[in-house]
């Protein structure tokens, strides 16, 4: 099971890359950057390992929505939080396949706290798929050592002396 969270920040300004950067290495997570929509898509598509982005709107190549659609194709469960300025955000941020957004300008402990908030429930996704696999496990040795106190009952008659 993961502890430590990967964030992939999509900004095509240096500044507000360096500053969200800074917050979530503080915060103990791994951070990888990408300058724009297309940089986000290879990325989300190479490195399967990034479980949160936080995705600007307006930037060249490919903005953050036709970025975001398309990722959400590829893995619909990669948890998108678009960061932007847009006024319209609120209302264009569910059909583009966001999860949820947030407006700049961006106050570091608001956008943690929604991170975190999202970060929590995958911890909880993840540990519930953990026990639900370490049930099967268990349910599989449990029948590991059924068979092998069968084959052991079958043992001592060898060294009965009657
Ligand atoms: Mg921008």
């Amino acid at each position: 099971m993961k502890i430590k969270h990967k964030i992939l920040i999509v900004d095509d300004e240096a500044l507000t890359r360096e500053r969200l950067g800074d917050l979530f290495i503080k915060r103990g997570l791994d951070v990888v950057f990408a300058c724009n929509g297309k940089e986000a898509l290879d990325i989300c598509t190479a490195d399967q390992t990034i479980d949160i982005v936080s995705m600007d709107c307006n930037m060249p190549v490919i903005d953050g929505y036709k970025a975001t659609k398309k990722i959400k194709k590829i893995r619909p469960n990669l948890i998108i939080i678009a960061v932007t300025g847009n006024k319209d955000i609120e209302k264009r941020y569910k059909k583009t396949g966001f999860d949820d957004y947030f407006k700049k300008p961006v106050t570091w402990d608001g956008l943690w706290a929604l991170i975190k908030d999202k970060l929590s429930n995958l911890w909880f996704i993840n540990a519930s798929v953990f026990f639900t696999e370490a049930f099967f496990i268990m349910i599989d040795f449990s029948e590991f050592f059924r068979k092998l106190n069968e084959a052991i009952l079958i043992i001592p008659n060898i060294w009965t002396f009657d």
